[in-house]
């Protein structure tokens, strides 16, 4: 037994002065790691009852016989060899191995070699310890299977997604099958998760994954690839178009609000696709230009899908650029407003103007606020934006009125984003007394989707925005889907038909009735209504004709810059007269 004593202690960590004598035949006996011994020849000499009970050898069916009765033929030759190189250097070797019971079996264990020497230090026998690790591989399969999917959301993971694609990438060339790879990123992601919490943002990402499910075919696949990034691969595709259906059909399942724990909650998603083989023949390529033409999604105004092109380097630059320009205009404050005046259809009066603003870049030239406002929101300036806008109008305010040129509300468009900060209604109020300016000279701009998105705030907002005197319009009304009843709660003024209704509104009839329903409506609920983009007299009539009180658009005048309104409003005075007086 000392022979087995010796492998045993040097196995653990127990000292030799502190060992009882019977106990190395006593843990022999008893362990439940096989134990065989040999030789030098490498002859079976002793083995343990554990040893039989894995094995399926009886002790006397191998006293004699080479270790090698139990070698499965799994492992190659240098396996072996290897294993013995070690051996003859460090004295031990220690790994999973694959052996063979009696009736055939193959099974792993972890085997333990060592080489016992005696008190002059010469190898005398070598001592194999194991353990059978079947069950433990029954479950790592298990594991294994778990560790595949996201535990979240049920899709498949990074991991699995990945061996997948490339199994199938693998054998595509030869099918000459193609595919596309769609890479979602949700809009706004964190503002839910810091807002609402981690639980809120969680259940959200599951029911994401759940509505994205509804729309996938068996052969195609939908991973969670990373926080509220997920992947869609459509596989044996005939045509782009298909990766495309997809993409709208996705943005289009997640515009319907989600009710969770008693939210409504309104997410959006931007897409980037990249297709196999055009666009890259390995996973890693479709995936990093997949993510590109996402980005580009995101960055360009969200809530869209984008193919990977060519040009995309040129069009991120691009962003990339104004970003910079657009940190830099805020900086030096190189914007200004324009301002259109809104009409009163029945006497000709100039109500108010609207304040837009207006950019010019050194590097891009003109950039529309309607490319740069929501580009703004994406990368987080809007809020320094916002309060920098604010600040021109009232400083343009005072200005005009030095001059004693105006008498009528101005308004300001305010960015959803700005609108839903928590310290929105302090920052405002903080602006307009630095400014010197009264609220009640001001009417905010909100559009349908800002005030319905989160109704509880807004309707405390609207009140606190009301009680400092501001006066409230409803922006691109019939765009957003309101809920009457807030409609008819919130302390607002005004409705502003979107422009989309007024521009075929003589030559296609719904958007007649559109129009002619948002009157009615806003009439009673006692708000005026201002309709915008009016460009033709024909519009005008049936604007008046159906009882509209305000007119915005072109076909009076584009928004021009401050210096330009005393003007106006001279001439628009004179004519007035000449009007009155005919
Ligand atoms: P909006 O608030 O709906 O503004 C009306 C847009 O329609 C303006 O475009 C205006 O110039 C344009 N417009 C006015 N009359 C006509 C017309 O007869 N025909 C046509 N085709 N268009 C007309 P603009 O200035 O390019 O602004 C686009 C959008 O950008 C605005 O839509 C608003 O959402 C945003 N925006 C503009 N200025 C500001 C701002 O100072 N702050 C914020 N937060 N957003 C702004
Ligand atoms: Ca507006
Ligand atoms: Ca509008």
């Amino acid at each position: 037994m000392v022979l087995v004593e010796q492998a045993f202690i040097k196995n653990s960590a127990i000292s030799i002065s502190k060992f009882p004598k019977d106990l190395p035949e006593k843990v022999f006996t008893k362990v439940s790691e096989g134990i065989m011994v040999t030789d030098l020849q490498k002859r079976i000499v002793h083995v343990n009852p554990a040893f039989e009970l894995v094995t399926g050898y009886d002790r006397e069916e191998v006293l004699g016989l080479s270790p090698k009765v139990l070698q499965s033929g799994i492992h190659a030759q240098d396996f072996y060899q290897k294993m013995w190189e070690k051996m003859n250097t460090d004295g031990e070797w220690s790994g999973e191995i694959w052996n063979r019971r009696k009736n055939g079996e193959i099974y792993p264990e972890w085997l333990n070699i060592t080489a016992i020497t005696d008190d002059k230090g010469i190898v005398r026998n070598y001592c194999g310890i194991f353990s059978d690790l079947t069950d433990r591989k029954s479950s790592e399969d298990e594991l294994k299977k778990m560790a595949l999917t996201d535990s979240l959301t049920g899709a498949s993971n990074r991991y699995d997604f990945t061996e997948r694609m490339q199994q199938l990438i693998k054998t595509s060339k030869k099918y000459e099958l193609s595919h596309a790879l769609l890479f979602l990123d949700l809009d706004r992601f964190k503002q839910i998760n810091d807002s609402l919490g981690h639980d809120m943002g969680d259940l959200l990402l599951m029911n994401v994954a759940d509505r994205i499910k509804g729309l996938l075919k068996n052969k195609d696949i939908l991973a969670r690839y990373g926080g509220d990034e997920f992947v869609v691969a459509l596989t044996a595709i005939k045509h782009p178009r298909e990766a495309a259906n997809m993409a709208e059909k996705i943005i289009e399942v997640l515009e319907t609000p989600f009710q969770l724990a008693g939210e409504e909650i309104y997410i959006s998603t931007s897409i980037g696709i990249s297709l196999y083989p055009i666009d890259g023949m390995t996973l890693d390529d479709m995936l990093r230009k997949a993510d590109k033409a996402m980005y580009f999604a995101k960055q360009n105004g969200r809530n869209q899908y984008c193919f990977y092109f060519e040009d995309l380097k040129t069009a991120s630059k691009r962003l990339v650029l104004m970003e910079a320009e657009l940190r830099k205009a805020i900086e030096n404050r190189s914007f200004n407003m324009h301002y259109q005046p809104k009409v009163d259809i029945s006497t000709q009066q100039v109500t108010g103007f609207e304040s837009l603003i207006r950019w010019e870049s050194e590097k891009l030239g003109v950039v529309s606020p309607a490319e740069f406002i929501p580009f703004a929101e994406e990368t987080g300036l809007i809020i320094s934006l916002s309060e920098a806008i604010i600040e021109s109008v009232c400083r343009d305010f005072v200005e005009l009125n030095s001059k004693n040129s105006l008498n009528v509300p101005i308004s300001i468009n305010i960015s959803s984003l700005h609108f839903q900060q928590a310290n929105f209604v302090a920052s405002l109020k903080a602006i307009f007394e630095k400014m010197n300016c009264r609220p009640s000279f001001f009417e905010l701009e909100l559009t349908e989707h800002t005030i319905m998105e989160n109704v509880a705030e807004t309707t405390v907002k609207l009140h606190e925005l009301r009680d400092l005197g501001f006066s409230i319009a409803v922006d691109d009304f019939g765009t957003g889907y309101s809920s009457l009843s807030y409609l008819s709660r919130f302390p607002i003024d005004q409705l502003k038909v979107d422009g989309s209704f007024v521009k075929e509104i003589v030559s296609i009839k719904e958007n007649e009735f559109v129009v002619d329903a948002i009157i009615n409506l806003a009439h009673s609920l006692r708000l005026t209504v201002v309709a915008e983009g009016v460009e033709t007299t024909e519009q005008v009539e049936l604007l008046e004709e159906l009882g509209c009180d305000m007119i915005q658009g072109y076909i009076y005048s584009k928004a021009m810059a401050v210096e330009e309104l005393p003007a106006f409003i001279e001439i628009w005075n004179i004519k007035q007269q000449e009007r009155a007086s005919i």
